[in-house]
């Protein structure tokens, strides 16, 4: 028998932490980020593949899955990338009068964690990740956190996390050059977790507020600003996280392209980058080896996030 939302209340609740994790473009841009919410020992309600958190609602935007299967996959050894995506689509079950959807990219790490999965690129969080101090800085600020090294998402992500994770109790994991994700039992655990990490390191960090955002058809005042002082050359060579090499390709940089969602990625990236500077930071970018991987991702088969 199909889940039947009509008689759940977890789809709301599930668009009740999408809209708080989504609603924030320090928190999440384009398409990135994702939330789930755990329904019994098997079950697990995710957001789905290339849908914006905020777009997230009861009525759809999320896919239902065997999260019980997915942990006893990643235990035994997930497969490459293909096979484990594929498993990963295979483990999804209808939900009544849903269209059916396809599961986000990084329901394996969440099937590892507690109830309840918030999973934002963070910028505050991104600047301990994306630093090269970043993780001797994060373990003072938060001694219980888990950081872990950068894995490009899926699989080799999965396993690193697998090491790490709890199945209960309250976590903080650290994505190096990728985001942060929280762990609760609870909803509002899982909330006020989620908003203490981010504080405490734009309160450690003393932080500039984050500028807002300025809707535009090609690149934003802001970014375009940015993008003549740093160099578009510079910002093509040396790409410090999945959403830059997804989203801010040469088009994107002339202004062409999902302009909304580029230019959310590239205010992020602006800001973390000169925030860098001003506290001596240095950026760690990603190696030739990890940028490659995502011009496979866009020309395959793999959709972002
Ligand atoms: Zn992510």
């Amino acid at each position: 028998m199909p889940f039947d939302t009509s008689l759940d209340n977890a789809p709301e609740t599930l668009a009740r932490l999408a809209l708080a994790a989504g609603s924030r473009p320090d928190l999440t841009q384009g398409g990135g980020g994702n939330v789930s919410l755990k329904l019994n020992s098997e079950r697990m309600l995710i957001k789905a593949s290339g849908v914006k958190l905020k777009d997230v609602s009861p009525e759809g935007g999320y896919a239902l899955v065997n999260y019980g299967n997915i942990r006893r996959r990643i235990a035994s050894g997930p497969g490459s990338e293909g096979e484990f995506s594929d498993y990963i689509c295979s483990q999804t079950l209808p939900v009544k009068g849903i269209k059916d959807a396809k599961p986000s990219i990084e329901t394996g790490f969440h099937s590892l964690l507690n109830t309840v999965v918030i999973h934002t690129h963070s910028v505050y969080a991104n600047m301990l990740n994306m630093s090269v101090e970043g993780a001797a800085l994060g373990k003072e600020m938060f001694p219980q956190a888990e950081f872990i090294a950068y894995k490009s998402p899926g699989p080799q992500l999965c396993s690193a996390i697998n090491d790490r994770a709890r199945a209960a109790g309250h976590q903080v994991f650290f994505l190096a050059n990728h985001g942060l994700a929280v762990a609760n039992a609870g909803v509002l655990g899982a909330l006020e977790l989620n908003e203490r990490v981010n504080d405490t390191i734009r309160r450690g960090l003393s932080l500039p507020p984050y500028p807002a955002s300025d809707p535009a058809a090609g690149l934003s005042t802001y970014n375009s600003a940015r993008l003549a002082h740093y160099g578009a050359r510079f910002i093509l060579e040396n790409v410090l996280s999945p959403d830059q090499a997804l989203y801010c390709g040469p088009e994107a940089l002339e202004g062409r392209g999902e302009m909304e969602a580029v230019n959310e990625v590239l205010t992020a990236l602006f800001y973390i980058m000169d925030c860098m500077k001003t506290l001596n930071l240095t950026p760690r970018f990603l190696s030739k080896a990890d940028v490659l991987y995502f011009d496979a991702m866009k020309s395959g088969r793999y959709s972002r996030k």
